[in-house]
């Protein structure tokens, strides 16, 4: 079995409790127009070029998939991910995203990480999202619960529940998205609407999945009284949501999107003083905490 990753990245404290290694399955159902892992949502191999690095030489031109134009112009909707413009570019501008690996060899790239995971920390399944990849996460998440690690696991929730009710005995902690409460606006802004990763969270709830809500916050598209009121409902009508995580947007995704030759975003990150006024506005209407 091989699954296609993107990245291993260690001494990760962003992804759920403790010190962790991130493992980022390559392919997403969504489309959120504010992505911040844009490599992460096509499921196949994809190049990335770095615009400061091409010296424009014009040896990836025999890209036999014709995605690259006579300067090293990308079209990455033509890329298949063959990797002979990365073997070809003399100035390391061009990099592959998307490499399969077994579940056996992310394990031994996890492994020599455990001595910092001390207890709390463990392995975190992120993405793009792991559920596109159903069967290769169950094999690592339960050869990750074999070794006695713990496993997290961030999704944006929509896949069939089949998928998420294999995983659960070997997930300890869900990150769970929650993006917009209105279900035509989540269609409008990530290409799907929202009834099955609520009906999927339900379920997760009444199996007993641990769970924190995470709740990317966007100026201009959820930043709105009806949506955190959503975000609180559901923490009363979920009481295992063990917390919410305020995630304000920010940028970083555009540099990314400019190496595959996709156009900026189109988002400004909001101010200090915008952070502090949503934070305050759900803690005040969450019964659990809410972090920043
Ligand atoms: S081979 Fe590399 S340096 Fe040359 S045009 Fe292509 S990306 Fe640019
Ligand atoms: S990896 Fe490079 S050479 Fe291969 S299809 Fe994509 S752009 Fe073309
Ligand atoms: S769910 Fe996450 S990885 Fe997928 S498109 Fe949205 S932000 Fe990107």
């Amino acid at each position: 079995m091989r699954g296609l990753i993107t990245d291993i990245i260690p001494f990760s404290v962003n992804d759920g409790p403790g010190i962790r290694t991130s493992v980022f399955f390559k392919g997403c159902p969504l489309r959120c127009r504010w992505c911040h892992n844009p490599e992460a949502q096509r499921g196949s191999p994809q190049v990335l070029v770095l615009p400061s690095r091409c010296v424009r030489c014009g040896a990836c031109a025999a890209c036999p998939a014709g995605a690259r134009g006579p300067r090293g112009e990308l079209d990455a909707s033509r890329c298949e991910g063959c990797g002979m413009c990365v073997s070809v570019c003399p100035a390391e501008a061009c990099r592959l995203s998307g490499t399969e690996m077994s579940p056996e060899s992310v394990l031994s790239r996890i492994l020599p990480d455990r001595p910092f995971f001390r207890g709390r920390g463990g392995v975190t399944l992120t993405g793009g999202e792991p559920m596109e990849q159903p069967a290769f996460a169950l094999a690592l998440a339960s050869l990750l619960h074999r070794e006695g690690i713990h496993v997290a696991m961030e999704t944006c929730g929509h896949t069939p529940w089949e998928a998420f009710r294999d995983i659960l005995p070997f997930v300890g902690l869900f990150l769970y998205d929650w993006k917009i409460t209105d279900p035509e606006l989540h269609r409008s802004w990530t290409g799907k609407d929202n009834r099955l990763i609520l009906e999927n969270l339900k379920k997760l709830h009444a199996g007993g999945a641990e769970i924190i809500l995470r709740c990317p916050v966007i100026p201009g598209v959820n930043d709105t009284p009806e949506h955190f009121r959503g975000i609180a409902e559901l923490t009363e009508e979920l009481p295992r949501i063990r917390r919410v995580d305020l995630l304000p947007y920010h940028a970083l995704g555009n540099n990314k999107r400019l190496q595959l030759g996709m156009a900026e975003d189109g988002f400004r990150p909001p101010d200090e003083e915008t952070v502090t006024r949503w934070h305050r506005s759900l803690r005040a209407l969450c019964r659990v905490p809410v972090c920043r």
